[in-house]
């Protein structure tokens, strides 16, 4: 049984898992609490969007050992579409664009199945579109891009801009947001953090994957942890951003050779 109560929102154990059967993730360990921000940052192939597909449920990654307890339940266990239902959003590096679906359509029965697991009414489509209306100011996007195929033509920042607003609609308890940052130019990057920072609240939480410290300018982390051969390699606060974008990431290589792991 989801634990609405629960403070401790994510619970990953050890968790090892396989794409096309080689191992990409060795042992993840990381705790996520209501009212938290975490960045993951490390360098590219460190295992980082394999990380946040296990979490989405993506059906290519195949988790061969340890667990995900989400609100004391097991995670693993639940159908993708089941996840998001209960609160676990994830933003893709790359988000797909599907022709002759419309966006408005789409937003409308994706917020309704959530809402009815959270136990609200349904909404037709003149209340939905009053939501739409009050929300879609949270990413300064202009109303017309509701009308169109989801993310058919859209730029670098209009998807990721549609991406935040299908989060502000969705009112997720963890969202993971892989590399919202790529690609953006900095006006775009401005209204994605603002996006973010204006969703995040005491009951919620978000997992923010970057490799770029900029990000991490506009959205301040609690911790910031660095994966590196599919582990967290290191945690700290804000300050290690800080001291990444002034050391690089070659101490990773000292470090994992220490460990036996290179
Ligand atoms: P990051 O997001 O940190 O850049 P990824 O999780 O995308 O890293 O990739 C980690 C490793 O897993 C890379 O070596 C990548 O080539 C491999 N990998 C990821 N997805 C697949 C896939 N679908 N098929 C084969 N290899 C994959
Ligand atoms: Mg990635």
């Amino acid at each position: 049984m989801l634990n609405p109560d629960s403070e401790l929102l994510l619970d990953i154990v050890d968790l090892h898992a396989s794409v096309e059967d080689s191992e990409i993730l060795k042992g993840v360990n990381l705790q996520v609490r209501s009212g938290e921000i975490h960045a993951i940052m490390g360098r590219n192939g460190s295992g980082k969007s394999t990380l946040s597909k296990v979490l989405a449920g993506h059906p290519a990654y195949k988790v061969t050992s340890g667990s995900v307890v989400y609100r004391g339940i097991d995670l693993l266990e639940l159908e993708p579409e089941e996840r998001a239902r209960i609160g676990v959003f994830l933003s893709f590096q790359y988000p797909v664009e599907i022709p002759g679906v419309n966006n408005l359509e789409f937003l409308r029965v994706a917020t309704n199945a959530r809402r009815v697991e959270c136990g609200h009414e349904e909404m037709d489509h003149f209340e939905f579109e009053d939501l739409v209306r009050e929300r879609i100011k949270v990413v300064q996007m202009d109303p017309a891009f509701l009308e169109r195929s989801i993310n058919e033509g859209f730029s670098g920042g209009e998807k990721k801009r549609n991406e935040i607003l299908q989060m502000a609609l969705l009112e997720p308890i963890v969202a993971i947001l892989d590399e919202t940052d790529s690609g953006l130019d900095i006006d775009a990057l401005r209204i994605v953090a603002s996006g973010v920072n204006q969703l995040a609240n005491p009951q919620n939480s978000t997992l923010l994957i970057t490799h770029y410290q900029r990000l991490l300018e506009l959205i301040i982390p609690d911790y910031i942890h660095v994966m590196a051969a599919g582990r967290i390699l290191k945690t700290g606060g804000r300050e290690l951003a800080v001291e990444l974008e002034k050391t690089g990431y070659d101490w990773v290589d000292r470090e994992l050779a220490l460990q036996g792991q290179a």
